[in-house]
């Protein structure tokens, strides 16, 4: 459905950045937080397979997810 309006953000999605291809990187709360890139495998999951989890802060996520969505170019899948 075409419109101006941004969707709503799927549950659990607490901060997003748009990319240069037009999708988004959205970072996820819970236990830890991660970024997750919606039209490439880009993510902060599985960066870190220490004991301690996510080894970083929510500041260097957003960051991080910032940086990944300044040079991603992957088109997200259109919705049905
Ligand atoms: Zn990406």
């Amino acid at each position: 459905m075409p419109g101006t309006a941004s969707p709503a953000w799927p549950e659990g999605v607490i901060g997003r950045y748009v990319t240069v291809g037009g999708a988004t990187v959205d970072i996820t709360s819970g236990a830890t937080p991660h970024w997750h890139c919606t039209a490439c495998p880009g993510t902060s999951r599985g960066a870190y397979t220490g004991p301690f989890g996510n080894p970083f802060t929510l500041a260097e996520i957003h960051e991080q997810a910032q940086a990944h969505a300044e040079k991603c170019r992957s088109l997200a899948r259109p919705t049905a």
